[in-house]
Formats: structure tokens, C-alpha cells, sequence
């Protein structure tokens, strides 16, 4: 290990990690010695090639090798692309001779974190694995993705669904290619650098306090410090936790919330460092509020983020396609959420959580962030659904619901609701018709129903554009309703619970409000109240988020016959042979073990059974 490195210890996949300014040399000579004779592989993108192009012959020149540049961008970290990698190895360093890339080559990524983890996952799985080095060339991939082993690509359902563990041989972090990095991408970078100040390094963290706003100004003293402290503590925890079966997971400070904002606001919005900004500040209101972060501190992350010009809101994304997100990520909303949360500058610890908690909160986080970041409020003009229709795809509000609003105003809104109802009832899939029957109810006046509808429908599909905005609007009514308003709904969407791959179900707000924060530290007390009270009371704490029997026959007690219905039949969803619900049913429900059929019809016809009862509405009256 030259003075230059540190060595990241992992038995026999241990490698160093060299930092400097124009590290071709250093790298010339690690090449020498751990891969004399062998063919390398570089993989770089277009972007890089056409500023680099030279450079990479200049690192590389030395031995026999070959360039690929894929095309850049995140949307082309896809199996596609992947195989053109498996191509190019398989296809070797003289095209006639039919000899690919073999145990001995070496594959270099040369780019940003894109390279990195499709060139490492090529490399993890072509012969089984073959070497790989990494030459990260933006500020994300150096302090972050370019350590660690994790390589991967994303699917249609999901950002880095595939992937594998494999360690690089080396990482080369070179502050030249920082030069010609946009500022967008320099500071999307520094929000990981942040990250890693707060979880893991007090003095990183003064060292940005200090700068604050002038970051980009900092000599090159300061960023070797900042580029290596951050590696250092990510290499540290990766000692700790190669696999992340535990510790490694602090590492997911601000990803949480980071995670589900990208996913919301549809790929590609944010920078993925852009949204761990956001992450970070708002999860530290909300860390703050359960009592571990201190408040001044949240303060700080706030303030120091804004001031480095991060935007920590973006008013196009509606909270419930954010809590929707979240917990489409976690698939199963009544489970605890682990949130990394910073106790002190450079002291973070896991908490369990439940994952309806966030999701409630999240409304109130993202007022308290804003006024701690001196931003305006959350301004009804969110232009989200403008940017991601794109040209020539209307103006966001679309032919039929223009229609929808012109016959509510000739006073034909009864028939109006009256068809979509029973559109909604008889395909309960149908995402576009519940966003309009949402939209009738809001203009009706019935905004609980509004709520009740959209929250199903972004449960169904976070990312549907019409049914953010149409959540948007319902949210600043609700917002704008007096506190005690008997039509307030329970706050955000601590209700919907997504079982599985698009099965769904909403659950009473009042059941989710009491849910015991099992392992978290305590909060302000809540009167337990109603049946979430009474439930958790009688079967001990978590139980309340556990669909049970005991449950159901509370609801039950209370009147609540559907909600008790549908827990018996969400127990038997999951259990078809669970011997004390087939009991519970026989006794209670003729009418569910007559009515058999899809259990979603049901649940939406229950709904909107539910709502006509509340607000008045009647079902049965001719369109
Ligand atoms: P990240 O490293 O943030 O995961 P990418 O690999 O997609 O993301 O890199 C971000 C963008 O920056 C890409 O368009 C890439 O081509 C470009 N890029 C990478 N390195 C440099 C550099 N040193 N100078 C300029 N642009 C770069
Ligand atoms: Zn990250």
C-alpha cells in the first residue's frame, strides 16, 4: 500500500484504493504487476470516451486491450446492455482469432456509476467472474458506488432489481476527471459525501459546515480530504458488513425516503443523489420528531443541504404517490421499516419503525423542511405532470375529465358519479376511471371519498401522472379544511396496505394511528383510541399492524362489519386453510362464503358502500 491508498480488508478479495491526480502511472503500474500479460477489457460510456478517449489509451496503452463506450445514461443500465458487454468480452481482443476474454483478462470500468456497476456485473458473471477494476469519474462513483462490490442493472420493474456482489481488484480515484464534471453531477455527488458525514464522520461534517454554500470553491486539499474520509468510512462499514446483512444498512441514511421520491416522481426526475439530499433532510425532521436526531441538528443538515444548493422539495410530487412508493418498496406495508437515523454528527444507529408511521408523517415532514430550508410552502402549481407528459401530450388535464367537470357544472353530477361508480365496481383495475370518480367526489364536495379513491388508485399505480396531480389538488383541499372537520380525513396514507404485486387494501385510519412503534424510541404519547386501541391492548404490541382474528372481532363488536370481513379474508388470502378464520367466517359472514368471487370487486364495492353510506350518496338510483 503506497501513502496514496487505503486498503479495503476483505480477506482474500481485499484491494487497495489509490486517490491522486492523474493516477495513469500508478494505475500503469498495478497493471504490471497484477496483470502482466493479461487482455484488458475497459468499458467506458460515450461521454466519458469523447473527453477521455486519449486518456484511457494513456492508462491502458501499455497492454493489449480493447474500448467499448455504451451509450451514457442511467435508463441504459439495462440487460440490453449487459449483453452488449458479454458481446464484446466474447468477442476478444482480435476478432479472427476466436478467442474472447478468458479467466486471466481484466475488465476496467471507466466512468461513472453507470460503468461501474454494468462493466462490475459483466465482470461478476461472465466465466463465472473475472477480474474488474474501477477508474470512477464522477464524484458519486468515487465516493460511493465504486467501493463496496455492488454491481447490478435495472429492470422494467425496478431500479437495480438484478445484480451481485463482486469486489474490484483496485479503485483508482482521480480528482482530474472531477474537472469536467457538470455541477449538476458534482452535487448530486456531494449529497452521498454528506451522507457520509453524518453517519460515520464528525469531522467530514465540519469540514462542510465550514464551506457551506462555497463548496465548489474548495482547494484541492480539501477535496482529496473530502473524496477520501468519505471512501475511508464506506470502506470501514463494508469491512464491517460486506453482504449489508446488518451494519452495511447505514449506509442507506437518507435512501429511504430518497428511493421512494425517485420512484414517484418517475426515474430519471431527480439525480439519484438529488433525492438522497431530500432523504437526508427529511429524514432527519423526521428522526428529529421521534426524538433521536436533535432538533438543531436537523436544523443544520437542512440549512447546510439548501445552502449547497440542493432543493429539498419539488412541489409536482404529491405526498400519497411518496408514501405509496414507500411502501411499494417495502411490498408489504404492515411490516417495521429499519431507517438509519443520525443520533450526533457522525453517529447514526438503526431503528425499527413502522412503515405506516413515515407514510402518516411524511405531509408534516415536508412543511417542517421547508421552513427550516427557508423555501416557500408547497405552492399549488407543481409542474410534474407537465414535464413527464412531455410535448403534444395535453396541457395535464385531459379531454374527459374537462368533459367530467363541464356536466358536474351543468348539475349532472349524480348520473356523473352514479356511471363511474359502477364502472369503478365492475373493474376495480380500471386506475383511470377511479382518478375520474376521485375527481367527481372533490368536485362534489366530497373530498374524504376524493381521498379514499385516489390513495387506491396510486396504490395500484404509484407513478400514474393524472392520479398525482388529481392527489395533489385533493391535498391541498384537505389541507385548507378546518382541523376538526368531520369530513377531515385521517392524514396521509398511512391506510392503503399493498400486500402483494398488485393486490391492495385499505385499511381504517384508526387502525394504522395506534400502530405500537415497536423498537423506535418513544414520541409523543397518542391516545390510543377506538378499535386500534382496544385491539393492541388485547394482543400485545405489533399486533395491531397483524391482521388477527382478535382484530376482526372488535370490528365486529364495534359495527364495523366490513372492515371485520375483509381482515378474515386478507388472513385467508394469505392462509386459505387458517383454521380459526374459516371458523370466524362460518359464524359471522353468510354473505362472503356466498359471494366468492374477486376479492378486489369486493373490496371496492365494500368502499364505495362505505363512502355513499357516509356522505349520502345513493347506489341504487337510476343513472
Ligand atoms: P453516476 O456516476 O452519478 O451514477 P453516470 O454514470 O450516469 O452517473 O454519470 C453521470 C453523467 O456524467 C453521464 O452522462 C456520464 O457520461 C457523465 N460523466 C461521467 N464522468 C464524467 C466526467 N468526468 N466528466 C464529464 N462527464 C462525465
Ligand atoms: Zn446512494
Amino acid at each position: 500500500m503506497t501513502p496514496d491508498a487505503l486498503t479495503v480488508s476483505l480477506a482474500d478479495r481485499s484491494y487497495d484504493i489509490h486517490f491522486g491526480k492523474d493516477l495513469s502511472e500508478v494505475f500503469g503500474e498495478w497493471l504490471s504487476v497484477h496483470g502482466a500479460g493479461a487482455d484488458v477489457f475497459v468499458i467506458t460510456d460515450r461521454n466519458v470516451a469523447a473527453i477521455y478517449g486519449e486518456d484511457i489509451v494513456r492508462w491502458v496503452g501499455g497492454a493489449p486491450h480493447a474500448v467499448l463506450a455504451i451509450e451514457p445514461g442511467e435508463e441504459r443500465k439495462t440487460w440490453e446492455t449487459v449483453r452488449e458487454i458479454y458481446a464484446f468480452l466474447a468477442r476478444g481482443l482480435d476478432r479472427g482469432s476466436g478467442r474472447g476474454a478468458d479467466r486471466d483478462s481484466i475488465v476496467v470500468a471507466f466512468g461513472g456509476g453507470v460503468v461501474g456497476d454494468l462493466a462490475g456485473f459483466a465482470a461478476a458473471t461472465y466465466l463465472r467472474g473475472i477480474r474488474y477494476v474501477q477508474v470512477p469519474t464522477t464524484l458519486l462513483a468515487q465516493v460511493d458506488s465504486s467501493v463496496g462490490g455492488k454491481t447490478g442493472f435495472n429492470l422494467p420493474e425496478g431500479k437495480n432489481l438484478a445484480g451481485a456482489f463482486h469486489q474490484p481488484r483496485g479503485v483508482f480515484i482521480d480528482r482530474a476527471f472531477l474537472v469536467t464534471l457538470d455541477v449538476r453531477n458534482l452535487r448530486a455527488g456531494m449529497a452521498e459525501v454528506v451522507k457520509c458525514a453524518l453517519a460515520g464522520d464528525a469531522a467530514l461534517w465540519t469540514l462542510l459546515l465550514d464551506h457551506g454554500a462555497r463548496w465548489k470553491a474548495m482547494n484541492d486539499r480539501d477535496w482529496d480530504t473530502v473524496v477520501r474520509r468519505s471512501v475511508a468510512f464506506k470502506a470501514s462499514v463494508v469491512e464491517k458488513d460486506e453482504r449489508e446483512a446488518s451494519t452495511r444498512r447505514i449506509l442507506n441514511l437518507g435512501h429511504t425516503i430518497g428511493h421512494a421520491l425517485e420512484r414517484a416522481a418517475g426515474y430519471g426526475h431527480f439525480l439519484h443523489g438529488e433525492a438522497v439530499a431530500i432523504g437526508l433532510a427529511w429524514e432527519a425532521v423526521f428522526s428529529s420528531r421521534l426524538g433521536v436526531t436533535p432538533p438543531e441538528l436537523a436544523d443544520r443538515i437542512c440549512g447546510l443541504l439548501g445552502e449547497m444548493g440542493f432543493v429539498l422539495d419539488d412541489a409536482g410530487v404529491p405526498t400519497p404517490a411518496i408514501a405509496a412508493a414507500l411502501s411499494a418498496d417495502k411490498k408489504r406495508f404492515d411490516s417495521d421499516i429499519e431507517i438509519p437515523m443520525v443520533t450526533a454528527p457522525g453517529a447514526c444507529a438503526l431503528h425499527r419503525v413502522p412503515a405506516a408511521r413515515l407514510g402518516r408523517d411524511l405531509a408534516e415532514l415536508r412543511d417542517d423542511v421547508r421552513e427550516r430550508a427557508r423555501m416557500p410552502g408547497l405552492t399549488p402549481a407543481g409542474t410534474l405532470s407537465e414535464r413527464v407528459e412531455g410535448p403534444g401530450r395535453g396541457t395535464g388535464v385531459p379531454a374527459e375529465e374537462r368533459d367530467l367537470l363541464e356536466r358536474i357544472a351543468r348539475g349532472e353530477g349524480g348520473a356523473v358519479v352514479a356511471a363511474l361508480e359502477k364502472k369503478v365496481a365492475s373493474d376495480p383495475r380500471d386506475v383511470r376511471s377511479i382518478v375520474l370518480l376521485a375527481t367527481a367526489y372533490r368536485r362534489l364536495g366530497n373530498v374524504a371519498g376524493a381521498w379514499e379513491l385516489i390513495k387506491e388508485a396510486l396504490a395500484q399505480r404509484p407513478s400514474d401522472v393524472r392520479a398525482q396531480r388529481v392527489a395533489r389538488e385533493i391535498e391541498r383541499d384537505i389541507r385548507s379544511l378546518p382541523q376538526k372537520g368531520r369530513d377531515r380525513p385521517a392524514a396521509p396514507l398511512e391506510d392503503v396496505v399493498i400486500l402483494d404485486e398488485g393486490k391492495f387494501e385499505l385499511k381504517a385510519a384508526d387502525l394504522a394511528a395506534a400502530a405500537p412503534d415497536a423498537g423506535a424510541p418513544p414520541e409523543s404519547p397518542e391516545p390510543a383510541s377506538g378499535v386500534a386501541g382496544r385491539a393492541a391492548e388485547e394482543s400485545g404490541p405489533a399486533a395491531s399492524l397483524v391482521r388477527t382474528i382478535t382484530m376482526a372481532n372488535v370490528c365486529w363488536a364495534q359495527g364495523r362489519k366490513d372492515e371485520a370481513r375483509e381482515i378474515v379474508a386478507e388472513i385467508l388470502r394469505n392462509d386459505p386453510g387458517d383454521a380459526r378464520a374459516l371458523a370466524w367466517r362460518a359464524e359471522h359472514d353468510d354473505q362472503a362464503r356466498d359471494a366468492g368471487g374477486d376479492a378486489a370487486t369486493r373490496k371496492l364495492s365494500l368502499l364505495l358502500e362505505t363512502i355513499a353510506k357516509e356522505y349520502g350518496y345513493d347506489l341504487s338510483r337510476p343513472l
